[in-house]
């Protein structure tokens, strides 16, 4: 008989573990463990669980690349002993985590899965229990006692995403959660459904790297009708500043006035990596399919294809820092390293 699979359960913080504060009524982030007696429904799942806290748990406003190191540590440290694991975490940066996680952890092959809620476990209307125990689920999900999932994914609202893929659409809905240009992995109902198709394939038996060095000088910059030069000018010659994420319009336009092209054209030749990503929820970058994108693609601009916002950025990160020689930047951002893109 095979042994039941091992999950281990971090929590980072978030709505989903908070109470409310009795002198302010903010919600604000308590004890791990008084949150699990909560969920008496744990000890029926077919599983092991064993948890581990944030020393101190955190609204996810308050994530950054720090905390993701201590989350890649702690699955680094975990990785052997486990079979999968799930991260609760705050919804409201809860893409950038579960993206910033699928680019730190190469070759995973053990399925690691982001869940929170809209409203605390303790109150009677809470969406945190199925997110809970379906995200519980799936992580322990095997077939010939190997893990079927193999990627960072995020469970919500009865929807299995990749991580990558996600944004968050809602900040009141249980459904907060999209991926506009992936299909979901898994849907859940009266059955767990795996979309086959749609999971990544674990591709060898490599072992899992594990990189931590985030390189958080770069900052998003949204266009919009009227942004001057001063202003784009001045941001691109922040001290340090070595990637920028341009979120442009529709299918990758931007303005084809003369100055704007000159100062990010300055920027990409001092060495500024600059990422076009459309501010639309859902479709790709196509640079060259109208005139107001055929000069972004001339000077170099890396074209961010369907990639969200939040996986962009933290890729952007990740391979600043893996210190990837600028000849092959742009060439390995425009490739897939985890789904995150077509
Ligand atoms: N502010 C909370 C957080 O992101 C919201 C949530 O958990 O859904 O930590």
């Amino acid at each position: 008989m095979l042994s039941k699979p091992n999950i281990l359960l971090l929590y980072t913080g978030g709505t989903i573990g908070m109470m409310k504060d009795f002198e302010t009524g903010a919600l604000k982030a308590f004890n791990f463990k008084k949150l699990l007696q909560k969920i008496p429904e744990l000890k029926q799942l077919d599983c092991n669980i064993e948890t581990i806290s944030f020393e101190k748990p955190i609204d996810s406003s308050n994530m950054n690349p720090e905390k993701w190191e201590l989350i890649a540590d702690i699955i680094e440290g975990n990785y052997e002993r486990f079979d999968g694991f799930v991260v609760l975490h705050g919804s409201d940066t809860m893409s950038y985590s579960a993206s910033a996680l699928s680019f730190m952890l190469e070759n995973l092959g053990k399925p690691v899965v982001f869940t929170g809620s809209q409203l605390p476990i303790g109150d009677l209307r809470t969406d945190a229990k199925e997110n809970l125990i379906t995200a519980i689920q799936i992580a322990s999900l095997q077939q010939k006692g190997k893990p079927v999932i193999h990627e960072v994914c995020l469970y919500f609202e009865y929807k299995l995403y990749r991580g990558n893929r996600t944004t968050k659409i809602n900040a009141e809905h249980f459904n907060a959660f999209a991926s506009p240009n992936y299909p979901p992995l898994a849907e859940s109902g009266v059955h767990l459904k795996i979309d086959t198709h749609s999971i990544l394939q674990k591709q060898s038996a490599k072992k899992l790297v594990v990189h931590k060095v985030m390189n958080n000088n770069v900052v998003i910059v949204k266009m919009f009708p009227g942004m001057n030069e001063a202003v784009l000018s001045s941001i691109l010659s922040i001290p340090n500043l070595k990637g920028i994420i341009l979120e442009t319009y529709g299918s990758g336009n931007a303005p084809s006035e003369d100055w704007f092209i000159q100062v990010l054209k300055k920027a990409i030749k001092s060495g500024l990596h600059v990422v076009n990503v459309t501010q639309c929820s859902g479709g790709s970058v196509n640079m060259g399919q109208y005139e107001t994108s055929t000069q972004l693609k001339k000077i170099g601009v890396i074209s961010g294809k369907d990639i969200t916002t939040e996986a962009a950025v933290t890729k952007l990160m990740y391979l600043l820092g893996q210190n990837v020689a600028p000849a092959v930047f742009k060439t390995i951002f425009e490739t897939s390293l985890r789904g995150e893109m077509q």
